[in-house]
């Protein structure tokens, strides 16, 4: 099915996704005519409430939790910073360990929580991306608040331990939280087999719209609101509802349990096809880290002796989205932190393309991107000063 617009080729699925047809559906009846308050006890709104409560059960059951672990918020970015303040709050502790390549939800508050005088660590990843369990277990100790590790990369989609991480961080009795906004839907998760203590979730990287998220708090665990305000959320959020967006979540929850192995299998290979075809047409190009603990749609190509964003501008001429890196950095001149921090020097670093595909991208995409892509490159690096034959 095509959502887009007409001819658009979207390949920026880590930045956002188009609202799945099913999920505005959802969503309709609680703009137009269920619009009461969940918390008034009349039925026009106790009816809104059941349907809050479906949605909790929807988000839970992805990630193999119990409904009473969820809790709705305003986006991943809130749920993250949720998260790490808490834990500060609860354990009276001054110290956080996280690491290098973490999304800037987590990197501005360690920016802003090191500013306030607390102990920030941020472990450095390996050349492929990855993280060895080792460098947290070193890290972590009696005065850590929290270990905060994202569980897949939204630039590379590398894929971190972080199973293995929680369990050392449970040994040593430090909570431990994970950005899963990019791993959820995309992977299997289930809470029942872990230690993690929460967990953030973004509603718009898996077709439910931009502004609605939540955060997952394991039964047990101490946690203090940072939205404080009414009773909602049993307390531990206050505000009114997004009602309407909180179905929206539930039910693209719902329709991407049912599309992981799909995620795993025709998408993987859409993105196999794009990315095996760049390496073996365009000369001088590679992958930015691991190629085997990644989620299945995400490929980061680099291509030697030229910037992105020129390959960007081009790739749009024909309709075809992609990105440099997190949506949250564009129109930053610096290279990729994510690149950086693997080793990758600054020039190369420039020269990288963070392709995603979803559910929606079809073989038409992947044929009209790769028709087009090996010219582009040639092109840039015949009018680059840093070209091959300049180099
Ligand atoms: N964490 C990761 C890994 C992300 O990719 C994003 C979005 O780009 C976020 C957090 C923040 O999500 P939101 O902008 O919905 O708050």
């Amino acid at each position: 099915m095509n959502l887009l617009p007409k001819d658009i080729i979207y390949l920026d699925n880590n930045a956002t996704t188009a609202i799945a047809p099913e999920v505005m559906e959802a969503m309709l009846p609680f703009l137009k005519d269920f619009w009461g308050n969940p918390s008034s006890a009349y039925r026009f709104g106790s009816q809104v409430r059941a349907a809050i409560e479906t949605a909790r059960e929807q988000v839970a059951q992805i990630i193999g939790a119990a409904p009473r672990e969820i809790l709705f918020t305003s986006c991943a970015t809130e749920s993250d910073n949720a998260a790490i303040l808490s834990a500060l709050e609860t354990t009276g502790r001054q110290k956080i360990v996280t690491t290098q390549v973490e999304h800037s939800a987590i990197v501005k508050m360690g920016d802003f929580l090191k500013k306030k005088g607390f102990e920030v660590v941020r472990l450095p990843v390996q050349s492929d991306g990855t993280l060895a369990p080792e460098t947290v277990d070193k890290a972590v100790d009696e005065k850590t608040a929290i270990c905060s590790i994202m569980w897949a990369n939204n630039e590379t989609g590398v894929l971190f331990p972080v199973e293995e991480i929680a369990a050392i961080c449970k040994s040593k009795g430090v909570l431990f939280h994970t950005d899963a906004v990019q791993a959820v839907g995309k992977i299997p998760i289930d809470m029942k087999q872990n230690k993690i203590d929460m967990l953030s979730i973004a509603g718009h990287k898996l077709h439910a719209p931009k502004g609605i998220g939540a955060i997952y708090i394991r039964k047990g665990v101490a946690f203090s609101p940072m939205v404080i305000g009414g009773g909602q959320e049993r307390s531990k959020r206050g505000g009114t509802e997004n009602v309407s967006h909180i179905v929206g979540l539930g039910k693209a929850c719902e329709l991407a349990s049912n599309r992981i192995e799909e995620e795993n299998t025709r998408i993987r290979a859409l993105r196999d096809r794009l990315e095996n075809h760049v390496l073996s047409t365009i000369s001088h190009t590679w992958v930015n880290g691991s190629r085997k603990m990644r989620l299945p749609n995400t490929t980061s190509l680099g291509f030697d002796f030229i910037e992105s964003e020129a390959v960007l501008t081009m790739l749009d001429h024909y309709s075809i989205c992609a990105s440099s890196g997190s949506a949250c950095t564009t129109g930053s001149l610096d290279p990729s932190h994510v690149l950086l921090a693997m080793g990758i020097p600054p020039a190369r670093a420039r020269g990288s393309v963070r392709f995603s595909l979803s559910t929606y991208n079809t073989d038409s995409d992947i044929d009209k991107t790769i028709a087009v892509l090996p010219a582009i490159i040639q092109k840039l690096r015949a009018i680059s000063p840093l070209g091959p034959e300049n180099a």
